[in-house]
C-alpha cells in the first residue's frame, strides 16, 4: 500500500517552488531554477528556485530592516512566545502533509517522519516558545577598589545577536530548521535560512506557516540554492551577526573561514564517528539498540553509532544480531508502507557510501551483511555490518553517513575509553551495560556532548545537544543554546 499524497503535497511538487524573501514568495533574481530529486527512482519531484548571491543579499537585507525597525523587536515576550507556540501548533495540524512532503524530497519512510521528525519539530518551536519569557540577566555588586567610596549600580541584559544566517543539512531537513529556527526566534533575532539543496521542500512550507502563525514580514526570510553559492554568500555577509550551521566538517571550516570578514559569531554542529559500547552484561536490547543506533535514518545521522564496540564473550552474539537485523529490514520508496529503510538522499551519497564499502572491503574487511548497492533503480544501499577492520582503515577512521557499522571486540573497561576516543569526532556515545556504576564512569571518561546509557538517538528539545572536538562548536537546544543567540551586556550606573 502507497500513502496517498494531499492536495497540497500535490501543489508543491507540480509548480515551482519560490524564494520566501521579506514576506513575500518572489523568483530567483537570475529566474533560474533547479530540480529537486526522488531519491527512490532518480526522477524529478520538484523545481525550486535556485537563489544565489544577490538572493541572499536581499533576504539579509530584509532581516535586517526587520530586525533593526521591528515590529519584531517591539513586539513584547509573551506575544513573540505565543507566535512561537502557533507555529508547533500548525506542524502538527498540518503533520501527514508534512510528513509526506518529508519522505517524498529526503526519502525516509513517511511512518518515520510522522512519528519522529514532524512532532519532534512541532515540540521544539513549543519548547522554545516558553523561552521567550524568561530570557533575563543578573544583578552584580561591583566593587571597582580603583575608585574607593563610589557606589554603583551593575545588571547584565541578554539581548538578541541579531540578523543570523543558518544554513541546514538535508538529514532530518525540517526538524534542523525547527532545531535553528525556534531558539534564533525566540530570543528576537531575524533569520536567513538557506535549506540543503537535496531537500528544500519543508523549509518552504514551514515558511508558509510561520506567516500563518504571524511572525511578521522580513523576521524569517528562505532562500533555497546550492552551498558554494548562496550559502557561501550568507556565510560571508557583512550584515549577518551570526551564522549557524550544521553538515560536514569539511564545510564547517569553510564557514568559519568565511565569517572572519565581519568576525560574525559562529555555530557549528558537525560530523561524527560515534561510538557505541556493549558490555559482556548488557541486556539482550543490546543488540537491536545497536542495529537502531546505526540503520536509524539509513545511517544519515550525524551522531549515528557508527563504530560498534563489543566486549569480547559477547562479540559474535552481538555482531550476528545487527547482520540479522540488517539483513531482514525491508526497503522501499519513502510513501511504501511497508517500507523500514528508504532510499539516501542522493546519487551522491549513494557513489559515497558505495565508495567506502569497496574501500572497507578492498582493505580486508569482511561484510557479514548486505556490502553494496540495493538494486538498480533509486539510492538504495543495503544496510552493512563490516568485522575484520582496523583502526587505520578509512572507513573506521571517516564519517561515512549511510547504514554502515564497523563492530570490533574489545577486552576491558580499562581500555575502552581510550579506543572509543580515538577519533577526531565527539559528537554521540552510546554504554550498554547492566552495571550502574561502569556505566556512569565510563560516560565521563567519553568525549563526546551526549552519551547514552542503554538507549541511542534520544534528542530532545530540552536537552543540549553538540559536539566535543571537531564535531562542533556550541550547543543546539535545552537552554544552553539560548547564550548562543544572545549577546550579553553588562549595564553600570553610578549611584
Ligand atoms: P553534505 O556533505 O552532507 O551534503 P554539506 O556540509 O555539504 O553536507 O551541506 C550542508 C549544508 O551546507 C547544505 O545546506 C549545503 O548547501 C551547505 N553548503 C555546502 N557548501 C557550502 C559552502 N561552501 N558554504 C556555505 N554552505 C555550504
Amino acid at each position: 500500500m502507497t500513502v496517498t499524497v494531499d492536495k497540497n503535497v500535490e501543489e508543491f511538487t507540480t509548480t515551482a517552488r519560490q524564494l520566501f524573501i521579506d514576506g513575500q514568495w518572489v523568483p530567483a533574481a537570475s529566474g533560474k531554477t533547479f530540480q529537486t530529486p526522488d531519491p527512490a527512482t532518480g526522477e524529478t519531484l520538484a523545481h525550486v528556485a535556485e537563489g544565489d548571491a544577490e538572493d541572499i543579499d536581499r533576504a539579509v537585507r530584509a532581516a535586517r530592516k526587520a530586525f533593526d525597525d521591528g515590529p519584531w523587536g517591539r513586539i513584547t515576550p509573551s506575544e513573540r512566545g505565543k507566535i512561537i507556540w502557533r507555529i508547533g501548533d500548525l506542524i502538527l495540524e498540518h503533520a501527514d502533509e508534512l510528513a509526506q512532503l518529508e519522505s517524498l524530497d529526503n526519502g525516509k519512510p513517511f511512518a518515520a517522519a510522522r512519528a519522529g521528525d514532524i512532532p519532534a519539530s512541532a515540540d521544539l518551536f513549543h519548547y522554545m516558545a516558553g523561552w521567550a519569557t524568561k530570557i533575563e540577566g543578573n544583578t552584580i555588586n561591583i566593587s571597582a577598589p580603583y575608585l574607593p567610596g563610589a557606589n554603583f549600580h551593575t545588571y547584565t541584559l541578554r539581548e538578541p545577536v541579531g540578523v543570523v544566517g543558518q544554513i541546514i543539512p538535508w538529514n532530518f531537513p525540517l526538524m534542523m530548521a525547527a532545531w535553528k529556527l525556534g531558539p534564533a526566534l525566540t530570543t528576537g533575532n531575524t533569520v536567513v535560512l538557506k535549506p540543503a539543496e537535496q531537500t528544500p521542500l519543508t523549509a518552504l512550507r514551514l515558511a508558509e506557516l510561520i506567516a500563518e502563525a504571524g511572525v511578521p514580514d522580513g523576521v524569517v526570510n528562505v532562500v533555497t540554492g546550492f552551498g558554494e553559492t548562496a550559502g557561501a554568500a550568507l556565510a560571508a555577509h557583512d550584515l549577518v551577526d551570526k551564522i549557524a550551521f550544521t553538515g560536514s566538517t569539511e564545510v564547517g571550516r569553510l564557514i568559519v573561514q568565511a565569517a572572519t570578514g565581519n568576525l560574525k559569531r559562529v555555530s557549528l554542529e558537525l560530523g561524527g564517528k560515534s561510538p557505541n559500547i556493549v558490555f559482556n552484561d548488557a541486556s539482550p536490547q543490546a543488540v537491536e539498540g545497536a542495529a537502531n543506533a546505526i540503520f536509524f535514518n539509513h545511517g544519515q545521522n550525524c551522531v549515528a553509532g557508527s563504530r560498534l564496540f563489543v566486549q569480547q564473550d559477547r562479540f559474535d552474539e552481538v555482531v550476528e544480531g545487527v547482520a540479522r537485523i540488517a539483513s531482514s529490514i525491508r526497503l522501499g520508496p519513502g510513501l511504501d508502507e511497508d517500507t523500514e529503510m528508504g532510499p539516501l538522499v542522493s546519487d551522491e551519497q549513494l557513489r559515497r557510501v558505495t565508495g567506502y564499502l569497496e574501500s572497507g572491503k578492498n582493505e580486508g574487511a569482511t561484510a557479514v551483511s548486505g556490502g553494496g548497492r540495493h538494486g538498480d533503480k533509486g539510492y538504495f544501499v543495503q544496510p552493512t555490518v563490516l568485522t575484520n577492520t582496523r583502526p587505520e582503515m578509512k572507513v573506521v577512521r571517516e564519517e561515512i553517513f549511510g547504514p554502515v557499522v564497523v563492530a570490533a571486540p574489545f577486552q576491558s573497561l580499562d581500555e575502552i575509553a581510550a579506543i572509543a576516543n580515538d577519533t577526531p569526532y565527539g559528537l554521540g556515545a552510546g554504554i550498554w551495560t547492566q552495571d550502574i556504576s561502569k556505566a556512569h564512569a565510563l560516560a565521563k571518561k567519553i568525549r563526546a556532548g551526549t552519551v547514552w546509557i542503554n538507549c541511542y538517538n534520544v534528542t530532545d528539545a530540552a536537552q543540549p545537544f553538540g559536539g566535543f572536538k571537531q564535531s562542533g562548536w556550541g550547543r543546539e537546544m535545552g537552554h544552553e543554546v539560548l547564550e548562543a543567540y544572545t549577546e550579553v551586556k553588562a549595564v553600570t550606573a553610578q549611584l
